[in-house]
């Protein structure tokens, strides 16, 4: 079904949508792309973000900020529909085959108040919580009440992988997913799944958006996409946020009470979450370009080979990553798959390693999260590096133990000096063990090992 509500088209995609008698006069409302200094597209107020130029001497101002999809100026029209969303008959029937935990059901309560309420809320739970289903009931309740629902995620992956969860769990509605390469980019969706950048092509759509993963790039990394949400959403709109690492600014937001926020600090299988060790190895990355790997490396990776358990092996970098594989054929005689974000093999490679194929895959941050696989370690290499902060080390840390059946693993940063990323994720790690422990949620009583208490090397 074409999607005629909610949405905004730059004037070249309105007139062949006219021509083709899908979208009426009447409908629309137009405004000038740029006017009064600001991008009526994305919301762009910033001169840096304004380019010129001439054409027929006329001098014509865009906006760069939004160029990647297509040009917004000062002499062309935008186009906004005026119809109203129409939520499809028995769109909120919720088809589940299980229950939620009393811990979900916090959520799930939380999150229907904040829709109830039309606020702004956050769920910050922890890696392996379930959050996805925590928010069904309140989707289904925003269906029931003819509200139209937004699910944005940085990602497209995760959009990929979420519609058909999504599909499941609502069979009578329509679910979309729009990413760069989908082709539902003019479908309608009572519920729509969309990376944050798509969501360029709604105004005043939606009546509950829920933002998942927010604190993860690019969303915090750029400004536009923000403005691009807000623009989604209707002026009564709730939105909810869901993180299992809320970026410092949302934390202390929360702390000083100006976000709410509902804190679920133990998984749905209600095990502990298991504590990084810390293991100095040196300079790996020049042990790798070297072709060695330091004795801490190898003894480690030699008891895995002799228990048989599999591991995720992260690297920081794409070419530490090949370095890595070159070097477990030479001293190991592993043959061991690598995936990164440029590799056009990646996702049926994960999937091999999600069926059982391989005791170890190599990745870098690609990942860090969305991924569960079943009894798996996990080891950082160079753990040290730029690019793992506190919120990658705490996701890198929650592959781990996400299975019922298999619900602890080990996870190592080898590093050469303990930084203060590596510490703080530590701490958050356990003070959510404790918080967990001290509501009595958890099933045990957390474990810490001796190692993984002493920080002894500083950088
Ligand atoms: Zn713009």
């Amino acid at each position: 079904m074409f999607d005629i509500s909610g949405r905004e088209w730059t004037e070249e995609e309105y007139l062949r949508l006219h021509e083709q008698g899908l979208v009426q006069e009447k409908d629309v409302v137009k405004v000038i792309g740029i006017h009064n200094k600001t991008c009526e597209r994305c919301l762009n107020q910033s001169d840096e973000w304004f380019g010129t130029f001439i054409y027929k001497g006329q001098l014509i101002t865009y906006c760069r900020q939004c160029l990647d999809f297509k040009m917004v100026d000062n002499c062309h029209y935008l186009y906004r529909s005026l119809m109203p969303a129409k939520i499809t008959q028995n769109a909120h029937v919720l088809n589940l085959d299980f229950k939620l935990s009393s811990l979900q059901q916090r959520a799930s309560d939380f999150a229907k108040n904040i829709l109830k309420k039309g606020e702004t809320g956050i769920i910050w739970a922890v890696c392996g919580a379930g959050k996805t289903e925590m928010m069904f009931e309140t989707i289904a309740l925003a269906l029931q009440q003819q509200k139209r629902v937004c699910w944005a995620i940085p990602r497209a992956d995760v959009v990929i992988e979420l519609v058909p969860r999504l599909k499941q769990a609502f069979p009578y509605a329509l679910v979309i997913g729009l990413h760069g390469h989908s082709d539902e980019k003019m479908d309608y969706g009572d519920i729509v799944i969309s990376t944050t950048h798509q969501l360029i092509r709604f105004y005043q759509a939606f009546d509950l958006l829920i933002i998942d993963e927010v604190d993860a790039f690019p969303y915090t990394f750029d400004e536009m996409l923000p403005r691009l949400a807000k623009k989604a959403c209707k002026p009564t709109c709730a939105t909810i946020y869901l993180s299992a690492t809320p970026s410092k600014a949302d934390q202390i937001a929360i702390k000083k009470g100006a976000l709410k926020c509902c804190l679920i600090p133990a998984r749905y299988h209600l095990y502990s979450l298991d504590i990084p060790k810390f293991q100095w190895a040196g300079n790996l990355e020049k042990a790798l370009k070297k072709g060695r790997l330091p004795n801490a490396v190898l003894r480690w990776m030699r008891k895995k080979l002799a228990t048989n358990r599999r591991a995720l092996l992260f690297v920081p970098t794409i070419e530490a990553g090949h370095f890595l594989q070159q070097v477990l054929k030479k001293l190991l005689k592993l043959e061991v798959a690598f995936v990164y974000s440029s590799d056009e093999q990646r996702i049926s490679k994960v999937k091999a390693f999600k069926e059982g194929e391989g005791q170890f895959l190599i990745t870098t941050m690609i990942l860090e999260r969305g991924v569960t696989i079943a009894d798996i370690d996990v080891a950082i290499f160079c753990a040290e590096h730029e690019v793992y902060e506190e919120s990658a080390l705490v996701q890198i840390s929650g592959r781990v133990g996400r299975n019922p059946k298999y619900p602890h693993g080990e996870i190592i940063f080898f590093h050469y000096g303990i930084t203060e990323a590596m510490d703080a994720a530590r701490e958050q790690i356990k003070r959510m063990n404790q918080s967990a422990w001290k509501q009595h949620l958890l099933k045990e009583e957390p474990k810490y090992e001796m190692s993984s208490l002493l920080s002894i090397y500083r950088y």
